[in-house]
Order: structure tokens, then sequence, then C-alpha cells
């Protein structure tokens, strides 16, 4: 069955919007903004350290949650697209 939540997430190097869908947690279709204050626990969970390849420029970056109990900070921050841009080469290449 098509049941989903969605992050939505936006690039940091082009400002696109990504859209993030999971399975896990209540799955009530809705729509979660990165940053927004009351975002749930299990979404934190779900998305700490989760790459993003952003649909619009195709460069890569980290969700990063930093909590214990409540959250201290969030980021996102940039993958070594180097890498990543070596690895798709190769893809390619063979
Ligand atoms: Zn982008």
């Amino acid at each position: 069955m098509g049941c989903f939540d969605t992050l939505v997430v936006f690039c940091i190097f082009c400002n696109a919007e990504n859209y993030e869908q999971t399975k896990s947690g209540p799955c009530m279709l809705d729509y979660y903004r990165w940053d927004q204050p009351d975002l749930p626990t299990w979404m934190m969970q779900e998305f700490n350290g989760c790459e993003v390849q952003c649909s619009e420029c195709d460069r890569t970056f980290r969700i990063v949650y930093d909590y214990e109990v409540v959250v201290k900070d969030r980021r996102l921050e940039a993958v070594n697209n180097l890498d990543y841009l070596e690895l798709k080469d190769k893809e390619k290449n063979g």
C-alpha cells in the first residue's frame, strides 16, 4: 500500500524541495518540514544521518539531528560530493 509520511527537506546547495518518505511511524500521509519545531522524535530517529540526493542539482547532503531527550541542534551538512560524482562516473563507464 502507498502509505507513508514525508519529510520535506530543502537542498543546502540550490534550496530545492526534496521529499523523503518513510513507512515507519503512524503513516498518516503527513508532510513534515525537516526543521519544524514540533517534528516528532520518531521522524528524527528515522532520518538522523540520512543522506539526501537532491532531485534538482544531484548533489548530496546529510540530515543531522543532534538530540538526547530534546533536540539540541539540527543541521544539514554537505556530503563529499567529489567521491559521489566519481562513483557515478565509474557506474557509467563500467
Ligand atoms: Zn539541490
